[in-house]
């Protein structure tokens, strides 16, 4: 647990970090002006372009990387018997106690025992209830009755829209076991306690793969699959230190689970969980052949020799699951960093910057002509067009250049191409790096591809 100076620090930390998210253009609260809904937030210009830019670097991973893996974007909306096969009926419930003085909800495995045997509220000492449960999923009602036989849930996770698929994708695509099914969408909680930003959130994404098994071959498959991951990481340039392994004890491991991991990272209130990667055992296919009636079993024809029947089974599941909004407040966290940079003592000493890796950054280079005047700006607008193709880009023409250097740093833009008089005369513009703030002349004809390098090649220096 982080002392309480720590848990200070965390906590302005997390404050700046969501003042610039919304300042900038990444995050705003949902419907603000009314104000405010409690765990929900919006993505803007910047955020949508790094939520979708995290989506597709692990999409590639996933599906790319891998010839046996495909891809799936099943519905929100599932028949209801999905969830009372997957155990989501019955047993996804949190604890919940109220406090009868200040109103306050907690979730009672989040609060000191203590307290929870005293009954006393952790916030103003009053009286708690007793513990209930509280199912997470969101139900509302499909079509206009609104009685028990027209109950329909939003999807808690997107796991189950590929269990019910997994025929499906055998017989479409010929896939043989071992092989895996990737999604990113929505998912739904009720969550009882929403706080620390966009980390637990009503509404959220994960990006969620499963990969099917023969049974026995399982626990090699599950540690091959913390090994992939662990690697994912490292590749999108995020401080590895600021990562760790944690195995659940027998009281964390939910009811499908044979055994179960967790990444964890260092945020700025303390460790917290990022993707869980799971096996899931027979498990989830099991109970859906119960439920549906179906045989869910897979034959294996290649294992077949002649004179034998032909060998089925169940598929056991190993599962990686991760979400992307708390990717990305993982990727804001870990890019966040304030930097001394002059000693004239005043405001322009410090900047603030996002050292997101080029690959993601939502912008990748901005277009600075150094004044408006004398062709400068049309110069610089005919090379932002020429980048275009190939570039996320932007374009700055007002101010002074160090402040426009310095927006750029604090939307983590890792690159800034500045157009000057000795433009017009050479065809060279300055290119002016992020993290080190070194500025360097490179010909116009050979900027688009000193770029690619430059993001190939981007080594973090902080
Ligand atoms: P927690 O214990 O934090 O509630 P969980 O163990 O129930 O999470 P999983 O069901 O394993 O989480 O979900 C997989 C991933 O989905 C998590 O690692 C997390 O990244 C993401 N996730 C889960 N719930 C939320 C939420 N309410 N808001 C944002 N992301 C979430």
């Amino acid at each position: 647990m982080p002392d309480e100076s720590t848990e200070y620090q965390g906590k302005a930390i997390m404050e700046k970090i969501t003042s610039l998210a919304k300042r900038r253009g990444f995050v705003y609260q949902s419907s603000e002006i009314y104000g405010g809904q409690n765990g929900a937030w919006d993505y803007g210009p910047l955020g949508v372009e790094l939520k979708n830019r995290i989506a597709r670097t692990w999409w590639k991973e996933m599906t790319q990387l891998h010839d046996d893996i495909v891809g799936l974007d099943a519905s929100i909306l599932m028949h209801p018997r999905t969830w009372e096969a997957s155990g989501h009926v019955e047993n996804f419930t949190d604890p919940l106690v109220d406090c009868k003085n200040c109103k306050t909800r907690f979730r009672a495995d989040q609060i000191p025992p203590e307290n929870l045997d005293a009954r006393k509220c952790p916030e103003c000492g009053g009286e708690l209830t007793g513990t209930r449960k509280f199912n997470l999923m969101f139900k509302t009602h499909i079509g206009p009755a609104e009685d028990s036989a027209s109950v329909i849930y939003l999807r808690p996770e997107t796991a189950q829209g590929i269990y019910v698929n997994y025929k499906n994708i055998i017989q479409s695509n010929r896939m043989k076991i071992p092989f895996g099914i990737a999604q990113i969408g929505k998912a739904f909680r009720n969550e009882i306690v929403t706080k620390n930003f966009i980390f637990r959130t009503c509404e959220f994404e994960q990006m969620e793969m499963q990969y099917f098994v023969k049974p026995g071959t399982d626990v090699e498959w599950f540690n091959e699959w913390r090994k992939r991951r662990w690697a994912y990481y490292e590749k999108l340039g995020v401080k590895m230190d600021n990562l760790r392994w944690h195995q659940h004890g027998p009281d964390e491991l939910a009811h499908y689970a044979k055994d179960a991991y967790d990444i964890e990272y260092l945020f700025p209130m303390g460790w917290r969980e990022l993707e869980g990667v799971h096996n899931r055992s027979d498990y989830d296919l099991t109970r859906h052949t119960e439920y549906s009636g179906k045989d869910l079993q897979y034959i294996d024809q290649d294992s077949n020799s002649e004179g034998t029947s032909v060998p089925r089974y169940i598929p056991f599941i190993i599962e990686t699951s991760a979400g992307l909004t708390r990717t990305l407040l993982m990727i804001l966290c870990d890019a966040y960093d304030e930097e001394k940079v002059a000693d004239k003592g005043n405001d322009d000493d410090w900047r603030t910057v996002l050292r997101f890796h080029p690959g993601i950054a939502p912008i990748t280079v901005a277009v600075l002509p150094l004044m408006k005047k004398d062709g400068l700006a049309e110069l610089a607008q005919d090379i932002r067009t020429e980048l275009k193709e190939d570039f996320s880009t932007d374009y700055d023409q007002g101010g002074a250049i160090g402040r426009r250097y310095r927006r750029q740093d604090e939307a983590g833009t890792p690159f800034c191409v500045t157009i000057d008089y000795q433009s017009k005369d050479d065809n060279t513009v300055t290119l002016r790096f992020r993290d080190s703030m070194e500025q360097i002349r490179v010909p116009r004809s050979e900027l688009a591809q000193r770029l690619r390098q430059e993001i190939k090649n981007y080594k973090r220096i902080k």
